[in-house]
């Protein structure tokens, strides 16, 4: 079914506003002094007696995660478990526990492994880059194995059992202790990246249910009985909004198999929250659930879903559920929590450029909410059976007074207590102090969330837990904290919270760059608001044709930037650079027909249109700024008696030569950088992409650049292009593309009598992944993906060979195959692609020989990758094993990746990588930190990326070229760039000249 009207309000909203709402909808319904005289002697007992696990959250409080020593404990949590080979554990030990301190720390197995680990290390594991000895190997293997010990125990603090069986027992021995707790099971084991690993984990989901089945009684209500919880990222490996119809064909009947196994057992089965660009997505799959539970089990009351506070939009999709519960009769179980990825969605909305962030940004606020959407959940007890999820003492105690308030009773099973009407949920690991005297009241209960699995899988969970625990703002951590006294503890969030005289504890994305420069707004594809704008601009556009000029017209328009020179170099940089970004807003006012062109005529995916469009507005306000930078005067220290000043102008005329692949983004970054600095332009598109470079141009001129300031000049590159570069009157060139014509033009420039003109050239590069054995296989299979195949592999920084360890290498390059082949190629026009067409027949043809030489002399890695037999130039992304570095001699520029294993010394491996020539981006996947850095010293490549994609430099952020075949320099998007497009001169003034020196005199 189409979706045409987003299920909720707009995500990206003003957060004083949706405060200001909350705090509204709070009035009158909650006494938060009562709460806290109630939450008080909580506190004062777990301080005075606190609880087994005390000492690890000490711990955490003595190191907390913005510490040395508590990112080092994190990092070793996260990765020392998956390193198979002992060279690497040692070497990620050493790493890890050289920069932490760890003396003093609480008195508990853990802390004592920890110290004993760490002062062993001291003595034996190897330094950075020097060479172990027999002594230092035989002791280093004793740390990593106490290291190791000490991280499986903090596991062990957040896991129930390895198994579902083991996991039951726990809980049944913890029921002996606490008799009103209940269980929600979780099968470890997130973001499926291939098919394989999601039919994997829906088989543990099924054994599990199966399991809790056979120990529940089917005729007690699902909130008497323990229940599960799962995630559907881990369900399907493309739950992803632009692949929603495929999830519902294909997630809903998984989940599904799910809910019907839950339903016979009459057991709860919540859906678990994620990332918020899959909320409204996974409120489709929901309802559509919802649907199939009315139809076929209309009698269960267990089916749920988990709903995060954090979100400015928590309240609106508590009122939706309400109501899909009452169009169906269902009586739905809603897990609140204040939601556990609150630095990714910061983050994600930064990079995209939104308008607002989805989250609240600061902590009260957060609280303010979730006590808001307490109130929203009690007053729907027809619809909604509430479970309140938190370990903050002040909210417990708020929740408690305010479902007395509203008359709603908790209990579990008490004898002729009747049917508990909400409950408290807690994680297993935390919040055992608070709870265990919570519990003392026995109309309360708790249901445990329980992880389950082999500590392998548990990375990606420990990391949020100790992400939380370690954070300064969390209520557990200030709880340890013995300096938090209890007034500040139990704060009222309503009194902290202002709307009206909100201060800004974020700046928004727009105003990422402070005061230096707006930064480009982009957009958010999974919200429907936001891209109805560009699916109709890409039905209402033509893509105009543009006249191509011959090697005459060239001649002329030389002549008339030369003579455009003059005025345009004295016009003053600020009038220059005001026209640079009034063209640069109207790109942003325009951006859904810019990207609407690029799909039409580049064919560019949604996604990478919005981006390019993006970074070429940013390079003009970002050269406008710098233009004003680098030529105000400078006056230069010197003797007395005289003035130096240093000034830049233009050189002249400027040739900008640009490429099909970024025909907006690097055109628009060539001509700003040539204009801004004062110099004419004739910019001359790539043959295939000449649409957009009209519409750029025309922005331009529209925002004040004179005609003669700037010339377009589509055509051929052997004969526009050539004619441009050997015309006597220009004064320099910018290129980028191929090696091959960037020599032709450097050759072309060389034989030119007169003045020697500079080329800045930006071309190709084999550029490689170097994966170590320390590196996550689904961070790394993310990264390899988005830099190998993503705009179908036509990007100058794509990934094209990967270097994989040996000790990973089958179960990364599976899990590479394996999320490849899920990607979809086709249409770039429909949201659901992934890969288009490569941009035309010679493209095609070339890279299609390549992968049949490939075939012969390597190993395919992804079997016959069909392509589509209804678009011509489609390639499916293809994978090759290779002997050897040096067996990849040529850029391939589509969508081909080439991988090769490795064992030893990395350190070699990068000099087998500067041995190619080639210098543009470089990707490293390591948790060794100092390995990371040594690598990148001695990487000779222009951009490194460490654990990410190597792709999508942003302008000012990441300055982009490379070095030796990549290019000649200075970075694109960065300081330096400008200056290349400039002349320079000193001014020298005599100021004695009329009558000796005054100024000495005065002073
Ligand atoms: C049973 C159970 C199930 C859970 N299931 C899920 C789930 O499905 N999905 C999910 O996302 N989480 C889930 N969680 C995790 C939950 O989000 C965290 O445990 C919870 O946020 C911690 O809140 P608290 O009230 O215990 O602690 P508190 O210390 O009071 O709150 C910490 C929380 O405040 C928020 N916060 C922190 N800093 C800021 C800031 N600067 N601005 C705004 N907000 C901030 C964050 O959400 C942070 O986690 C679950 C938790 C439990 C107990």
């Amino acid at each position: 079914m189409p979706r045409t009207t987003d299920r909720l309000p707009f995500p990206y909203r003003p957060e004083a506003g949706v405060l200001a709402q909350r705090l509204a909808a709070l009035q009158g319904a909650l006494d938060w002094t009562a709460a806290a005289t109630q939450a008080a002697p909580w506190v004062r007992a777990v301080r005075e007696n606190p609880p087994p696990f005390w000492a690890m959250e000490s711990l955490l409080k003595e190191y907390p995660i913005s510490s040395a020593e508590g990112l080092a404990l994190m990092r070793l949590a996260e990765a020392l478990l998956r390193v198979p080979d002992a060279e690497t554990a040692i070497a990620l030990t050493a790493d890890q526990l050289g920069r932490a301190d760890f003396d003093g720390v609480a008195d508990s197995t853990l802390a004592r492994l920890s110290s004993t680990a760490i002062a062993m290390s001291k003595h034996f594991l190897p330094q950075a880059g020097s060479e172990p000895g027999l002594m230092v190997k035989l002791g280093a293997k004793s740390v990593v194995a106490a290291t190791l010990r000490a991280v499986q125990l903090l596991g062990r603090q957040f896991v129930l059992g390895q198994t579902i069986e083991e996991g039951m027992k726990e809980a049944a021995s913890a029921r002996k202790r606490q008799s009103n707790l209940s269980f929600s099971f979780d099968m470890l084991g997130e973001g499926a990246r291939t098919d394989a690993d999601a039919l994997r984990y829906l088989a543990s989901y099924e054994n599990a249910i199966a399991a809790i089945a056979r120990t529940v009684d089917p005729k007690r209500a699902p909130s008497q009985n323990d229940g599960i919880s799962i995630k559907l990222s881990a369900l399907h490996p493309r739950y992803e909004d632009a692949q929603h119809e495929r999830v519902m064909r294909e997630l809903v009947p998984r989940v599904w198999t799910l809910c019907e196994g839950a339903a016979a057992a009459n057991l709860n089965l919540t859906i678990d929250a994620e990332e918020v660009d899959r909320l409204e997505l996974s409120l489709e799959v929901f309802e559509a659930l919802a649907r199939l539970v009315a139809q076929h089990c209309p009698q269960w009351q267990g089916f749920g879903l988990a709903l995060q506070a954090y979100q400015t939009r928590a309240v609106e999709l508590i009122e939706h559920v309400a109501a899909l519960g009452r169009q169906h009769q269902l009586k739905f179980m809603c897990r609140l929590v204040k939601g556990a990825y609150w630095d990714a969605e910061i983050k994600r909305a930064q990079e995209l450029g939104l308008p607002a962030y989805p989250v609240f940004t600061q902590k009260p606020h957060t609280d303010v909410s979730y006590l808001a959407c307490a109130r929203a959940l009690l007053d729907a007890p027809d619809a909604i059976y509430p479970q309140f999820a938190t370990h903050n003492a002040g909210t417990i105690a708020a929740i408690l007074n305010m479902a007395m308030a509203t008359g709603a009773q908790a209990g579990l099973g008490r004898p002729g207590a009747g049917l508990p009407k909400f409950e408290l949920q807690r994680l297993h690991g935390m919040g055992e102090g608070i709870y265990r005297e919570v519990l003392k009241n026995p109309a309360v209960s708790c249901r445990v969330y329980a992880p389950v699995g082999a500590h392998r899988d548990l990375l990606a969970y420990l990391v949020r837990r100790l992400l939380e625990n370690g954070a300064n703002s969390s209520f557990v951590h200030q709880l340890a904290d013995e300096s938090v006294g209890m007034d500040e503890l139990l704060l009222s969030p309503l009194e902290q919270s202002k709307p009206a005289a909100m201060t800004a504890s974020l700046p928004l994305p727009p105003d990422l760059y402070g005061s230096q420069r707006p930064n480009s707004q982009g957009l958010d594809l999974a919200v429907i608001a936001h891209r109805d704008p560009l699916l109709a601009a890409h039905a209402a556009l033509v893509v105009p044709t543009v006249p191509e000029a011959t090697a005459a017209d060239a001649q002329a328009a030389v002549n008339k930037a030369v003579q455009a020179f003059a005025g345009w170099n004295h016009t003053p940089v600020a009038e220059r650079t005001a026209t640079l970004r009034r063209a640069a807003d109207a790109m942003q006012q325009q951006l859904p027909r810019l990207c609407a062109l690029l799909v039409k005529e580049a064919h560019k995916g949604w996604g990478d249109a919005v981006s390019e469009v993006r970074e070429a507005i940013d390079f003009l306000r970002y050269y406008a700024n710098d233009a004003e930078r680098v030529m105000a005067p400078q006056t230069l220290p010197g003797p007395t008696g005289e003035s130096n000043t240093l000034r830049l102008e233009g050189r002249g005329a400027w040739v900008c030569i640009s490429p099909w692949n970024f025909p907006l983004a690097i055109f628009a970054g060539q001509v700003a950088a040539a204009l801004a600095t004062g110099n004419t332009v004739l910019a001359k598109p790539a043959e295939q992409t000449p649409a957009i470079a009209l519409e750029a141009v025309k922005l331009l001129h529209a925002a004040g650049v004179p005609a003669g300031a700037l010339q377009l000049l589509h055509g051929p590159g052997e004969t526009v292009g050539a004619s441009l570069v050997v015309q006597p009157g220009i004064a320099g060139v910018v290129f980028t593309g191929s090696t091959q014509v960037a020599k032709i033009i450097q050759r072309a420039l060389a034989a030119k009598d007169g003045p020697i003109i500079p080329l800045i050239a930006e071309t190709g590069g084999i550029n490689a992944m170097l994966v170590d054995s320390t590196a996550l296989p689904e961070q790394v299979a993310d990264a390899v993906v988005q830099s190998a195949f993503r705009s179908a592999g036509q990007r100058c920084s794509a990934l094209r060979l990967l270097c994989v360890h040996e000790a990973i290498a089958d179960g990364v390059i599976e899990m590479i195959e394996g999320a490849a082949k899920e990607l979809v190629a086709g249409d770039p026009a429909e949201l659901a692609t992934d890969l288009g067409p490569v941009i035309d027949a010679e493209a095609f043809d070339g890279i299609t020989r390549h992968v049949q030489r490939l075939h012969k002399a390597a190993k395919p890695l992804l079997g016959d990758q069909p392509t589509a037999p209804t678009l011509p130039h489609l390639i499916a992304p293809q994978m090759f094993e290779v002997p050897s570095i040096s067996a990849v001699t040529q850029e391939i520029f589509g969508p081909v990746l080439q991988v090769v294993r490795w064992g030893g010394d990395p350190m070699a491996v990068m000099q087998q990588i500067n041995a190619l020539g080639y210098g543009l981006t470089l990707g490293i996947q390591t948790r060794i930190d100092s390995r990371a850095l040594a690598l990148a010293g001695a990487a000779r490549v222009g951009n490194v990326y460490v654990n990410r994609n190597m792709i999508g430099a942003v302008v000012g952020v990441q300055p982009f070229g490379g070095e030796g075949l990549s290019g000649t320099g200075p970075k694109a998007g960065g300081p330096h760039y400008l200056l290349r497009f400039c002349a320079e001169q000193t001014l020298t003034i005599n100021t004695t000249a009329a009558g000796g020196n005054v100024a000495l005199f005065t002073a």
